[in-house]
């Protein structure tokens, strides 16, 4: 669907040159891992249905290249779909390459991303006459791929890598708690040509506001945002906000500003980058039980499932591995002792009161 509005305020984007636009919610490919196969063919299939035509999955992201192949390699060329790859030689990301196509069923993807380039080293890894960039050029030329884009949590890395390559699409956190890409790296893909695509656009989940949540990054610049979604609910919801994308008034920024005090700096977006965990703790959806209990006050909701773990906050043996892994620098053995003393304290002045 093409609209011809203000370009903030238009439904869809033209991310890549050349490409069909896409509509501004795309969909990113980390939840549908938790879904079975019927219920991740139900979810891709409401999402197409409902207009979403850009997909964003990963060779990291277990089976969700191939729960996205299961669908959209019905679909092509209607869709653009995306992936990325953690290889940071030639012949390692030509070999993952293989592996994507396989998965999506498709003799091509029009997306293939450096997946997470952290720091400058990692990047010139990447550039590197033998890196993966010359690998994914390779790619190109033989047509197993369209564009060659970047993905990454530091926005001044990423930044730094528009200056070297011409990468089609950089991909980096956006939501109103994670602004960094706004003041350098949104500019400079303006300059040159390269489409946004905003990661985290819901913080993991943890945004409730989100509909200006959306608002507020597409004023700023995002093309495309790729919230993970795991019902239909959420992809009808997710398109709706696409109804209204006017700028937000006063009242609207004073919404945002009390959900920000509200989530603080200490939240988990669920990227699982810190698993997996030794002993076994499910690292990211302790966060998200410890939200349901604390912030949503879904105290009985989040106990019942904490009940049902095999492990929980107070198997964290501290060895500081997911700590190390995250791009968040989450102080896990830190956050889930608290979590659990406080959850202990709850359950005695429960049992004191009754
Ligand atoms: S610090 Fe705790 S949660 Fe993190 S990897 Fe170690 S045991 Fe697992
Ligand atoms: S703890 Fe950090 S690495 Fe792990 S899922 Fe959360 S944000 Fe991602």
């Amino acid at each position: 669907m093409a609209d011809h509005g203000h370009p903030q305020t238009r439904r869809t984007a033209r991310l890549l040159p050349g490409a069909i636009e896409a509509l501004r919610m795309g969909m990113g490919g980390i939840p549908i891992q938790r879904l079975s196969a019927s219920d991740a063919d139900r979810v891709l299939g409401k999402a197409v249905d409902a207009g979403i035509n850009f997909f964003d999955t990963a060779r990291g992201y277990t089976d969700s290249e191939a729960k996205f192949g299961r669908v959209l390699g019905r679909r092509r060329p209607q869709v653009l779909i995306a992936s990325k790859s953690f290889s940071r030689g030639a012949d390692d990301i030509l070999r993952d390459i293989e592996t994507t196509l396989g998965n999506l069923r498709s003799d091509y993807v029009d997306l293939y991303q450096c997946h997470n380039v952290a720091s400058e080293a990692d990047l010139e890894r990447v550039l590197a006459p033998d890196g993966a960039v010359a690998g994914m050029l390779r790619a190109r030329e033989q047509g197993k791929l369209r564009y060659i884009g970047i993905s990454g949590h530091k926005p001044r890395i990423v930044a730094r890598a528009l200056e070297r390559f011409p990468f089609a699409a950089v991909q980096v956190p956006a939501n109103f708690m994670e602004t960094d890409a706004m003041a350098e790296l949104i500019p400079a893909a303006r300059r040159s040509g390269a489409g946004v695509i905003a990661m985290k656009p819901v913080g993991g989940g943890n945004i409730r506001e989100t509909a200006l949540n959306f608002r507020f990054i597409f004023a700023h610049g995002v093309d495309v945002a790729i919230p993970g979604m795991d019902s239909e609910e959420q992809v009808a919801a997710n398109v709706a906000a696409l109804d209204d994308l006017s700028p937000l008034n006063e009242e609207e920024t004073a919404r945002l500003q009390a959900e920000k005090d509200r989530l603080g700096e200490r939240f988990c977006r669920r990227c699982e980058y810190c698993m997996p965990c030794p002993q076994g703790l499910p690292i990211s959806f302790l966060h998200v039980l410890r939200n349901y209990y604390f912030v949503y006050d879904l105290k009985d909701w989040a106990l019942e499932r904490l009940a049902g773990l095999a492990k929980t906050y107070k198997d964290c043996a501290a060895c500081g591995e997911c700590v190390a892994k995250c791009p968040y620098h989450l102080d896990m053995p830190e956050i889930f002792r608290e979590t659990w003393e406080k959850i202990q304290a709850d359950r005695r002045g429960g049992a004191a009161q009754g």
